[in-house]
């Protein structure tokens, strides 16, 4: 070993040192998931800046491996700094940080180990909270539900951050990249945070339409069928730039 491979090995295991939390010895972050943590603290700030969330509610999560990086329980996105990096394993176990995770695990984690999702994104945005309570379904008002696997379901009410909950969000999740919770929000993943977040952002304008669609007294909307959206299903592979 050269001494400059003996000094990077030395910075590298210095950055990883363990150290002990409430008597159990928890490692430092690594730099891909520093990075990874950069990214889903802005994502979590967006969420608030964009109006999809309000104060500490909804949650962010992004893998790395077989680490799921999430935002802590009930503290403010402004306040999370590089040294709060909080992470678990697939089973649920912490593996990085000293702060609470967040207290809808069940969900993230279902998410993770039943589908390729690299990020999770969940929010009480308004209109598809709204929405949630109407429905067991939001109709097919435009052919962006293509973007979430196609007509999104409304997973049917849960006590938050219960086992019950992740049950039944899975359920709705069933092909498709995103679903509401009952008088309660949004979910969705993909295979980025940007993605994730995205989708979010889709399906509460999808949900906003709806509703002031619905609200033209004496009219009601045009809707779209199965095949005009599988049409777009197949379009959408297609968008955008190449490459
Ligand atoms: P956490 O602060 O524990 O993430 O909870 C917020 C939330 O949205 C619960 O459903
Ligand atoms: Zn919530």
């Amino acid at each position: 070993m050269t001494g400059q491979q003996r000094d990077g090995r030395d910075a590298r295991d210095a950055r990883e040192e363990a150290r002990t939390v409430g008597g159990t010895r928890r490692r430092r972050a690594r730099d891909e998931e520093a990075d990874a943590w950069e990214a889903l603290v802005a994502t979590a700030r967006r969420s608030v800046a964009d109006r999809l969330v309000v104060g500490t509610s909804g949650n962010v999560s992004v893998r790395v491996g077989d680490i799921v990086l999430v935002t802590p329980s009930g503290v403010p996105y402004d306040r999370l700094t590089p040294d709060d990096v909080t992470g678990v394993d697939l089973d649920g176990r912490q593996v990085l940080g000293t702060l609470v995770p967040t207290s809808e695990l069940p969900m993230h984690l279902a998410v993770y180990r039943s589908t390729g999702a690299r990020a999770v994104v969940h929010t009480h945005a308004v209109h598809a909270t709204a929405v949630s309570t109407l429905v067991r379904e939001l109709p097919l008002i435009h052919y962006m539900a293509a973007a979430l696997g196609g007509p999104v379901r409304v997973a049917p009410y849960a006590t938050y951050g219960t086992d019950e909950l992740a049950e039944n969000m899975l359920h709705a999740l069933s092909g498709r990249s995103g679903c509401l919770l009952q008088n309660h929000g949004t979910l969705t993943y993909g295979a980025s945070l940007d993605q994730a977040y995205d989708r979010t952002a889709q399906l509460e304008w999808m949900c906003r339409l709806w509703l002031t669609v619905s609200s033209v007294p004496g009219l009601s909307p045009a809707l779209l069928s199965p095949e005009q959206l599988a049409e777009v299903t197949e379009r959408l592979r297609g968008y955008g730039q190449r490459g």
